[in-house]
């Protein structure tokens, strides 16, 4: 018990106070006093207008310091309206947790504080963890809930344009420019593109999909999602109660045709960027969009997010006896169904989640498939283990509660917790891990055992979550060598190292995708490329290197994963090209360090993927 007689919410709002004191005052002293020397501070744009983690007691002092007087923060308190403070294990550690509001110069935020004794200071409860998020820039806040738009416009002007003649016009762009390009339209583009239309910036996405939600409709037959529907909403418009916990694709893709329409957003489909350069002396890009009538048309928008998924660049290994191979070669981008493929032979190169799912289609269809393994795979079962990550989600906390708690969980903590997570599912899984290790599969855990969530984060793939394959697998009903067993592919298939050939008429390359790194270089240029730097994964950050903030390319901003990350991201990202246009915020983010900033060629294993 961490509390003794005071109530949970009166400590809280008590070292809140203090806190609020010690930055007004610049008291170094007293603010000393509040942090655990095990301390971590994250930011979301509240203090910053960055996305950041400091660790350490004397960093974070240093941080506040000078980050408080220009943000002038004020008003720290519990917020009442939200999740009651309360007793928490997180990472293993007993915590108090509280949410709160409090505000700055510039906006209104929201953060989590928890507190843990100090055992060198006499148990004093002190901040372990602190973040301040923004949530809405003063001035410029959302128009939703009482400040929805009233629409007496449309409604009394009874000869004028109504509401669908002022969309479609809307989303011709005949006489104007958006001001944000969104390239690729699926949950990332969505989630963007909805957060900016509520602040009033006026936004396009174009997919080069002939439909909305091609994305998820072109996938594999039997596709359901694989996270849970409560962690999987899109910004405002949560997937209503009856529908079921795994969604359909083909579902999905429906939701996402109604999204637009109802979010109101501009889409045009059937629409491909082609590529871009940006005039530094207008603060704007020279865009080209090639639409499906064959047609060019060039924009000027003043940003462009980049949401195009792993759906970039196929990854092809340099394999060169391949070329002996006289059967079909097809990277796993390009395969579509296995009904053409019955009573074939197949080998599916890579044992990640496309991997596995392409094999499990193929065999379905009634092909004679073998699985060739590259690397060691994490595999975790679908139910319950994949789904431990995703607990608080279902425990009754409000979503927006729960995302807010999900974005205070500093970096080593997160490892910390998937450390457990994966331990807990590698008992949970024994059975299914043994008779896979019977069969010669080989298996890992991630690095330092934090599971996939850390693979995803890191490489982009790596893991399977089994969803029948792996006991195909176990069962010798689908086949399993290892590549390097292999001695070369010759015209009829592989010949193994023990001289006998594996016969094929397909080889399917589920060997992942290329990082963003690469097609930034192919739309924008080299120098573009080199100037943001590496994509994705941490480098020596704590934060995820580019996503959802400033780049060093003034205008140019990315976005992906989960749907969940996308919800919750994409609201600090649309503050930030607000905040850009309305000249709160310069347009370019810090120029990372050259030597690293050089494109990383090396290839990704970008497979179709998932993660909070
Ligand atoms: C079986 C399976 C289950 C999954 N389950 C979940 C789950 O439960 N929860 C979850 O969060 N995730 C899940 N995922 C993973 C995740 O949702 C996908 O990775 C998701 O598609 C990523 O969304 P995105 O918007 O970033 O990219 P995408 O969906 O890949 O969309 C990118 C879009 O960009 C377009 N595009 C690309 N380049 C261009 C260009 N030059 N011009 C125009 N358009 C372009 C593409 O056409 C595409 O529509 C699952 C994936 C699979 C395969």
């Amino acid at each position: 018990m961490l509390a003794g007689t005071e109530t949970i919410a009166t400590i809280a709002n008590h070292w809140l106070a203090k806190f609020e004191r010690a930055l007004a005052e610049s008291d170094r002293v007293l603010l000393e006093t509040l942090f655990h020397p095990d301390s971590h501070w994250r930011d979301v744009l509240a203090l910053t207008w960055g996305i950041r983690t400091v660790n350490g007691l004397d960093a974070i002092l240093s941080e506040l310091e000078t980050h408080a007087g220009r943000a002038n923060p004020s008003g720290f308190r519990i917020d009442s309206h939200r999740t009651a403070p309360r007793q928490v294990t997180r990472a293993g550690t007993a915590a108090i947790e509280a949410i709160f509001k409090f505000e700055t110069a510039e906006g209104r935020g929201s953060g989590v504080l928890r507190l843990i004794p100090d055992a060198n200071d006499g148990n004093t409860l002190k901040a372990w963890t602190l973040l301040t998020a923004l949530d809405e820039i003063k001035g410029f806040e959302e128009r939703v809930g009482r400040s929805r738009p009233k629409g007496e416009s449309y409604s009394r002007d009874f000869r004028g344009p109504n509401w669908l003649d002022l969309r479609k016009s809307a989303a011709e762009y005949a006489e104007r420019e958006p001001v944000v390009l969104v390239v690729g339209g699926g949950q990332a583009g969505l989630s963007i593109a909805a957060r900016l239309a509520q602040l009033d910036v006026d936004t396009l996405i174009v997919d080069r999909g002939q439909r909305i939600g091609d994305n998820w409709r072109n996938r594999y037959h039997a596709l359901t999602l694989h996270n849970q529907v409560q962690v999987n909403h899109l910004p405002y418009m949560p997937f209503p109660p009856n529908w079921p916990t795994y969604i359909p694709k083909d579902k999905l893709a429906g939701w996402f045709e109604a999204y637009v329409e109802s979010m109101e957003l501009n889409y045009w489909t059937a629409t491909e960027f082609a590529g871009g350069a940006y005039n530094e002396a207008e603060g704007r890009w020279s865009v080209v969009l090639r639409r499906a009538d064959g047609t060019k048309r060039e924009l000027h928008p003043r940003h462009v997010v980049m949401a195009t998924g792993v759906s970039g660049i196929p990854n092809f290994p340099d394999i060169p006896t391949l070329r002996n191979f006289r059967g079909k070669i097809l990277h796993s981008s390009q395969y579509d169904d296995g009904e053409a493929w019955k009573g074939k032979n197949v080998l599916v190169v890579g044992t990640g989640n496309s991997g596995h799912d392409i094999a499990q289609d193929l065999y379905s269809s009634g092909a004679k498939v073998t699985l060739v393994q590259r690397s060691s795979t994490l595999i975790v079962n679908i139910e319950p283990s994949a789904q431990l990550p995703y607990a608080l989600y279902d425990e009754g906390t409000p979503l927006e509660d729960c995302d807010l708690i999900t974005t205070s969980i500093p970096l080593s903590l997160a490892r910390k917790s998937h450390i457990a997570f994966t331990e807990q599912a590698k008992n949970l899984d024994k059975e299914l891990l043994d008779r896979l290790e019977r069969v010669g599969f080989k298996l890992d855990f991630g690095e330092e055992g934090t599971g996939w969530q850390f693979k995803y984060l890191t490489r982009g793939g790596g893991y399977y979550f089994n969803v029948g394959c792996s006991d195909l697998i176990a069962a010798g009903e689908i086949g399993l060598v290892q590549f390097s067993d292999i001695a070369a592919f010759v015209a009829e298939g592989a010949r193994m190292r023990t001289g006998e050939t594996l016969g094929a008429d397909l080889i399917v390359l589920a060997t992942g995708y290329k990082g963003q790194e690469h097609l930034v270089s192919k739309l924008f240029g080299d120098a573009v490329a080199v100037r943001v730097g590496p994509i994705w994964g941490f480098g020596d950050e704590q934060e995820l290197r580019n996503m959802f903030t400033r780049t060093a390319q003034p205008g140019l901003w990315f976005i992906a994963g989960s749907l969940a990350q996308c919800r919750i991201y994409s609201k600090y990202l649309a503050l930030q090209i607000k905040a850009c246009e309305v000249g709160l915020l310069p347009r370019v983010g810090a120029v990372p360090d050259l030597k690293e900033a050089a494109v990383d060629a090396r290839p990704r294993h970008r497979g179709t993927s998932k993660v909070f």
